[in-house]
Formats: structure tokens, C-alpha cells, sequence
């Protein structure tokens, strides 16, 4: 397999995480990640039904509105809260796929081995949160977060415990969800075909975004092209990420370079909204 040809630097990386793990073959680590990975996947489940019965044992009174003006959509009066919110979705949520694959074999899901891998960790997901939901009678599913400051945080505190790693930790931000890491250079087609075979495992929501290093506003054509494809592969949510740039004298707006093509000041403010 290709995990046991693991580079000097993956066993390095390795050996900062699982100094006990060091010279094991690679497969043995992806194993015992989705063991422990089992065991937080049902810490998150025993969390959410606690805060969820916390919130149910609250007096409706408390929120009088919500309850009397149909807001809470279910809401039985004399019932309590537990009538609406069993309606609700609790979801177990992720970031940081890429770079839980670089630790386990050094490569992430833009490689076939890589995908295969991503895809046993995201049916973990998606077969517990189904299990979870006959159990309970309660809606659960899986959420690819926009994690978008978790992002940092989260990294934050890795790097404090474990250091800087290459390709795992070098950045300030870990990947969100289940995405390309941005720093791939991937054509939007590539991005969307290694995306969608992972929306499937997601039934509470998830998101692809492609970013485009220019606008399109003359080349509508190619946007209409690149949003077929991403329909034709299902993907469920779909953005696309445009350079926008305003002038802060005169208010244009469009795509600058160092100043504004209308009134030549270069008191612009350049946007290019980028996801972790
Ligand atoms: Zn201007």
C-alpha cells in the first residue's frame, strides 16, 4: 500500500503526535485515529442531548413569544419547550479533514489514497449520526462548519501542543471542512470534482466555494459553465469567490490594479474573500 511508503518527514510529524506510534505502519495510525475519532464523535452526542434537554427543561414562560405566535414551529401548548425543539437538528460538525489526512499518511483527499481514507472518516460520520437519530428520535447529521474563526483558534492551540509541522501546521488556519486546501492550486472543476464525491456524507449542510482570480462580469459564460458542472455533480450549496474592489474617494467599484480606472485614486479598498 502506499502508506507504507511514508516519507522520513511523515514519521517525523508522526513522532511529535504519537511518539509511542513511531515506525508503525501508517495504516495502524488511520485505525487508531478512527477510534478515537468514534469516541469524540459520541462525546459530541452525549453534548448535544444534554444541552438539548437543558434547553427543553426551561419554562416557556421564559420566552413567551416564541411559543404563542407560532414562531416555534410544533409548539404544543401545556407540552413544554421539548414539543418545538424536538423538530430541531442537532449536528456534529468538522474542520480540518486535509490536514487529519497529512498527519495520518502525508497526503491529503486531492490524491486517490488520500480520498479513501477521507471517505471511511466521513462515513464514520454519516453512520453514527444516522445510528444516533434511530436511537434517539432526534435529528441528527453531519455539518461541514464554516468554521471560519474556530479555523484559527483551533490552530492556535495545535500549534501550542504539538508545534509547527509541514503542511499540517505552517499555516495560521486549519482547512475548513471537508475543503481544498486553499494554498491548492486546483482548477474550479478540479476543486468541485474532489469536493462533491464528500457532500454526500453531509445531510445537515455544507458549502464549495471556487474562487476566481478575476471578475467575470465580461465572461459570463464561463460562470454559467462552472455552475452547471457543479449542479450537474450535486453539489448541494455553491458559492464563487470574485475580487471586489471600491475606490474610497469616488465609490466605484469593480476590479482594480494599484487605483481606481475612474477617478485615479489610490485610496482603494481591495477585497477577496478567501475561506480557511
Ligand atoms: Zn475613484
Amino acid at each position: 500500500m502506499e502508506a507504507k511508503n511514508a516519507s522520513d518527514d511523515w514519521i517525523k510529524q508522526s513522532e511529535l503526535l504519537h511518539g509511542e506510534w513511531v515506525g508503525i505502519q501508517s495504516e495502524l495510525y488511520a485505525d487508531k485515529f478512527m477510534t478515537l475519532l468514534d469516541e469524540a464523535i459520541h462525546d459530541a452526542k452525549d453534548m448535544l442531548i444534554e444541552r438539548y434537554e437543558w434547553i427543553c427543561s426551561q419554562n416557556p414562560a421564559s420566552a413567551k413569544f416564541m411559543y404563542e405566535n407560532g414562531t416555534m414551529n410544533g409548539y404544543i401548548p401545556g407540552e413544554g419547550i421539548k414539543s418545538a425543539m424536538r423538530h430541531g437538528t442537532l449536528v456534529i460538525g468538522q474542520l480540518g479533514l486535509a490536514e487529519a489526512l497529512q498527519i495520518l499518511i502525508g497526503k491529503d483527499h486531492t490524491t486517490p489514497e488520500g480520498m479513501e481514507l477521507a471517505k471511511k472518516i466521513e462515513g464514520l460520520f454519516k453512520r453514527r449520526c444516522a445510528e444516533f437519530k434511530q436511537a434517539e428520535h432526534l435529528n441528527f447529521g453531519v455539518y461541514y462548519t464554516p468554521a471560519e474563526n474556530l479555523c484559527y483558534t483551533a490552530m492556535k492551540k495545535f500549534q501550542q501542543k504539538y508545534g509547527v509541522m509541514k503542511d499540517i501546521s505552517d499555516r495560521e488556519f486549519f482547512t475548513n471542512s471537508m475543503h481544498v486546501p486553499v494554498w491548492k492550486e486546483v482548477s474550479p472543476f478540479e476543486k468541485i470534482d474532489i469536493e462533491s464525491q464528500l457532500t454526500g456524507y453531509s445531510n445537515a449542510g455544507c458549502i464549495t466555494y471556487i474562487e476566481l482570480p478575476s471578475s467575470v462580469i465580461n465572461n459570463t459564460d464561463a460562470l454559467e459553465q462552472i455552475v452547471n458542472y457543479a449542479m450537474d455533480k450535486d453539489i448541494p450549496y455553491f458559492a464563487v469567490n470574485v475580487p471586489n474592489d471600491t475606490c474610497l474617494d469616488c465609490g466605484y467599484t469593480g476590479e482594480f490594479n494599484d487605483c481606481c480606472p475612474e477617478c485615479g485614486s489610490t485610496h482603494i479598498q481591495q477585497l477577496c474573500r478567501v475561506t480557511g
